[in-house]
This record gives C-alpha cells, sequence and structure tokens, in this order.
C-alpha cells in the first residue's frame, strides 16, 4: 500500500523522474487490474490480434495504471456468454460484436451491420457523428455496460459454397452459418441459418454438420484454412457491409476509473477502429490472391436476381424487427434516416469516384 501511495502521490511530480523512471514506477503496480473476455479464438488474426492491440494500448497510454489481461474464447466464458460476463462484472471489458446479442435485444443488430445497409465508413459516420452511438449506449446502458465501436471488417464475403449458387432455388435447404440479419434473410429465402462462433467452423463445414459459411473476408478466411472445405467464395458480403467490432466495458468499472483514464479506455478504443479496418484493407487483396492463385478457390459473384431476391428480404425482416420490438423500432428509423442521406452522397462521392477509377 505504502508503494502505492507514493506511486499515486508522484502525480506532477513524476516528470521530474524523467519519462523512463515515471513508466517503470508505473509499471511496478497497475491500480486497475481488468479482464478482457473476447469472442474470438485468442491471437486470431484482425480480430483477436485488434483486442490484444486495445489491451496494449490501454496499458501504454495509461502508463501502466490499468493493466488489461485478454482472454480468447472459452478460456473465462465462452463466445456468445461475452455480453453477460461483462454486464455482471465477470470481466471488465468485451470484445465482440453487437448482433451476437441479438437474443438480449434484436436492437442490437444494427450497431453491427445491417444487410445492405451502411459501409464501415459510414457506419463511423453515423455512430460517431449521426446519433448512433447515443443510441447504443441507451440500450447497453440497460445491461449496466458502455459500448464504443472498436474494430471494422469492411465489406466482408458472401461466404463459401460447395454448390454454385445460380439462382434463389439454391438457397433453399442450404444450412450455412450465417449471423444476425443475414440469417434471417436466408430464413426467408428457404435457407436454414446456423450461428457458431468462428473457431467452429472449419470442422463444421468440414464435416457437413453445415452446407456452407460466411465468416469475414480473404485474411482472416485464409486464416481459418476454409479453402480446404469449400471451393467456391461467392462476393459481395451483402449481409455485412461493414461490421463493427465493439468494445464493452462494464459501466461501473468505467465510473470508477478518473476521467483521464476514462478517456484512455474510450480513445484506445477510437484508435483500435481506426486500425483494424485499415489493417483489413492492406490484407485482404493479398489473401485472395494467395486463395485463388496457390489456393484454387473458384471465386463467384452472387447473380444480380439473387442480389435482388435477398435485398427485398432485407427489407421485409427489418421491418419486422421494427415491428415487435420498441426500441429496434426508434433505432431502425434513426438508421434508415442517415442511410437515406449517406447513400445519396455516397453515390455522389465515393460510388461515382470508384466508377471513374474502373471505367474502361
Ligand atoms: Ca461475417
Amino acid at each position: 500500500m505504502q508503494r502505492r501511495d507514493f506511486i499515486k502521490g508522484v502525480g506532477v511530480g513524476s516528470l521530474a523522474l524523467g519519462a523512463a523512471g515515471a513508466a517503470s514506477m508505473a509499471h511496478a503496480k497497475a491500480e486497475y487490474d481488468w479482464k478482457m473476455v473476447t469472442t474470438w479464438p485468442k491471437n486470431f488474426p484482425g480480430l483477436g490480434t485488434g483486442a490484444n492491440n486495445l489491451a496494449a494500448l490501454i496499458e501504454q497510454m495509461s502508463g501502466g495504471r490499468i493493466k488489461v489481461h485478454v482472454y480468447g474464447a472459452g478460456e473465462l466464458v465462452p463466445a456468445f456468454e461475452v455480453f453477460d460476463a461483462v454486464s455482471r462484472g465477470t470481466a471488465q471489458m468485451g470484445h465482440g460484436s453487437a448482433y451476437y446479442w441479438k437474443g438480449k435485444s434484436e436492437a442490437a443488430q444494427f450497431f453491427s451491420t445491417v444487410p445492405f445497409g451502411l459501409t464501415a465508413q459510414e457506419m463511423n459516420a453515423w455512430i460517431y457523428h449521426g446519433g448512433g452511438l447515443e443510441l447504443w449506449s441507451e440500450l447497453y446502458g440497460q445491461f449496466g455496460l458502455i459500448p464504443a465501436p472498436a474494430g471494422n471488417s469492411g465489406v466482408q464475403m458472401g461466404g463459401w459454397f460447395n454448390k454454385e449458387i445460380k439462382s434463389v432455388e439454391d438457397l433453399k435447404g442450404l444450412k450455412m452459418r450465417i449471423p444476425g440479419l443475414g440469417g434471417e434473410v436466408l430464413a426467408r429465402a428457404g435457407g436454414t441459418p446456423v450461428n457458431l462462433p468462428g473457431g467452429e467452423l472449419f470442422t463444421a463445414l468440414q464435416n457437413g454438420t453445415i452446407d456452407a459459411t460466411e465468416w469475414v473476408g480473404p485474411y482472416n478466411d485464409l486464416a481459418f484454412g476454409l479453402y480446404k472445405a469449400a471451393k467456391y467464395y461467392y462476393y459481395p458480403g451483402w449481409h455485412e457491409p461493414g461490421t463493427i467490432m465493439e468494445a464493452m466495458v462494464n459501466k461501473q468499472a468505467f465510473e470508477a476509473l478518473p476521467a483521464d483514464l476514462q478517456a484512455i479506455v474510450l480513445n484506445a478504443c477510437k484508435v483500435v477502429n481506426q486500425d483494424m479496418l485499415a489493417e483489413y484493407t492492406a490484407r485482404n487483396p493479398t489473401a485472395l490472391r494467395t486463395l485463388v492463385d496457390k489456393h484454387g478457390v473458384e471465386l463467384r459473384r452472387f447473380p444480380d436476381d439473387v442480389i435482388r431476391k435477398l435485398r427485398g428480404l432485407s427489407e421485409e425482416v427489418i421491418a419486422e424487427i421494427a415491428e415487435r420490438d420498441p426500441f429496434a423500432a426508434k433505432v431502425h428509423a434513426a438508421y434508415r434516416k442517415f442511410l437515406a442521406q449517406a447513400r445519396e452522397w455516397t453515390g455522389i462521392a465515393e460510388l461515382s469516384y470508384l466508377n471513374a477509377r474502373d471505367l474502361v
């Protein structure tokens, strides 16, 4: 205690010790010893390493005053118990994605991704500057949690299939791992959606428990070796156009922090939110070449008819969620309004530019 009091007492005067001296003193004992449970396999590229980066940043930015121990899925709690574990304070932080918690509230899915919805860039705009984070905080606040975006995959891939998808008929009877709203859309198209944590996908696909799976994109799908269990790799990821990975913080634990450490935790999330998207954008192109050139994966684009059908079904599914759940209705209305504005501007800016860049 004496030593800890001394470190606290150093305060502003620690500058006199020089940066190295102050840091080594601060590392002597963390003032806050936190656990972060995650829905990802430990150290999984992009997702698990993103959670590791978040923990490391918080520790570094706080000069060691907060120490965060990261747990992979199943180490402390199973993947899909992360939300409850942080809510009840078993862990102070969690890292996952909000659509995994649709059983808590269907509105949660809007803070992850929506089929045919906002891209990563638009999602960040909505969350940070369009009122999204306020709604998300209101929802998670009911569970004693503070949410923060802490990563984004960008547009995902449509998934791995062992047969070609030539028409909507080919989706009928298809047992596919696809979480969130995308899964409900698949069900409406006649398929059977399954939700499994990432760590179980390869085996389930290989032993035929599922016929198809989506995961993230080339970088992550290559790491899981999904090309060994399926031949066709479809795009685009209509169901996940810019999925937010979330950090959640136990509200009591957060409120026990002094204001500077609270700012550090939330700003570290912001750093990782941006960094993960940059990492995916950098790694996906090379991983895709490896999948196609080295592993002989057959790349396929979903036919326009299939896309049109899925888009129509998505609108139905989303509208019905809003009818079932008053809070989801409120979030849906806000999301829809933002999407309509974003679409017009993105059409004039990004879409026109991308078309111009590829014009032949
Ligand atoms: Ca996915």
